[in-house]
């Protein structure tokens, strides 16, 4: 397998810093935890859409598109990312966002990724929870064709089998991060949604031969579909990639059990860790998707799931711009009143 084969371009800061969070191992009682920094990859206030755009954008040149065009949820940090890429390498960038919520929280609706999609340029338009957001993707690229336009679609959190290489790329550039530090990882822990970020590190870490066990803390599906997702993906990725031998079934874990009443849906257990790691550590997290995978990770450990020897990393997705939207979720009038 030979990464470089595939057209990529540079939008972010890489390698992202890797990060012993004693404060919080201390307080939890160990295992060792650690933080892979993946918020912090630059691109418009960063987040793991970052790797993947940086393959999905290389492909959207390499057919001359002038436009891009994504979908997500109101706070899609992916929507928001794409529409900084777009910006980057000068095409337009149309966005859908689908209320997936039903919060009318001016906050939600407006601010947050909402009010940097429209400092990036982009295009914005809204259509309802359920809609099938793939068909109004490409019914908006017919239109935009017949208008002269040459469109890209770039899929909900850009993950197929390109935005999933960048995945590819962050698992053997974590590998050899913690190599480097005579770091033995024995776990990886992170968000999983649209499944690409986890389909991509399923195939990294296949690729390399490592043994560090994957776990995605779901913030959408139950898990038999969620890892279904995954596996999928991780497959068709791997094929994309000619790598020899199948994706193991067994190397897809998620835990869905962190979702709460739905995505994008505030939890208690979402709260205390974007407080707790807030306070602890001076991380942001977000609502949606790293505060929700910090719940998992918390309560595992609470359950006794590792070992307190064990080394155990957080990947951190990103996503804290979708703070300023979920103000209401957090309770303002705390120790500090
Ligand atoms: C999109 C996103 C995820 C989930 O990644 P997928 O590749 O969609 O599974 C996790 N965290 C944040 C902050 C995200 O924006």
């Amino acid at each position: 397998m030979d990464l470089s084969l595939f057209p990529r371009i540079q939008l972010g800061h890489f390698p992202t810093p890797l990060e012993p969070m004693a404060n919080l191992t201390a307080l939890l009682g160990g295992p060792r935890l650690w933080i892979k920094r993946d918020d912090c990859t630059g691109l418009s206030s960063g987040g793991n859409k970052t790797r993947k755009l940086e393959y999905l954008m290389a492909e959207a040149i390499a057919v001359r598109a002038d436009v891009v065009i994504t979908q997500g949820a109101t706070q899609s940090n992916h929507a928001r990312q794409t529409a900084a890429a777009a910006a980057k390498v000068g095409m337009k960038c149309h966005i859908l966002l689908e209320d997936r919520t039903g919060s009318t929280d001016p906050d939600y609706t407006d601010n947050g990724n909402v009010l940097l999609n429209r400092l990036h340029g982009a295009t914005v338009e809204r259509r309802a929870g359920g809609t099938n957001m793939q068909q109004e993707m490409e019914q908006v690229a017919a239109r935009m064709k017949s208008d002269g336009l040459r469109p890209y679609v770039i899929p909900g959190g850009g993950s197929n089998p390109v935005g999933a290489l960048g995945y590819v790329g962050a698992a053997i550039e974590l590998v050899s991060q913690a190599a480097a530090r005579g770091l033995k990882v024995d776990h990886l822990v992170h968000a999983t949604g649209s499944a690409g970020t986890q389909a991509g590190l399923v195939a990294g870490l296949q690729a390399v031969g490592s043994d560090i066990r994957l776990l995605g803390i779901g913030t959408r599906a139950p898990k038999e579909k969620q890892e279904t997702m995954v596996y999928d993906l991780a497959c068709r990725t791997a094929e994309h990639l000619r790598m020899p031998g199948r994706i193991r079934r067994e190397a897809v874990e998620a835990n869905c059990d962190y979702v709460g009443s739905g995505y994008g849906m505030p939890t208690p257990g979402m709260q205390e860790a974007v407080e707790m790691l807030a306070r602890t550590e001076g991380l942001l997290l977000d609502p949606v998707y790293s505060g929700k995978g910090m719940a998992g990770l918390i309560d595992l450990i609470r359950k006794g799931h590792f070992k307190t020897t064990d080394d155990v990393v957080f990947l951190h997705t990103g996503g804290s711009v979708a703070l300023f939207g979920y103000g209401e979720a957090f309770d303002l009038k705390g120790p500090q009143a």
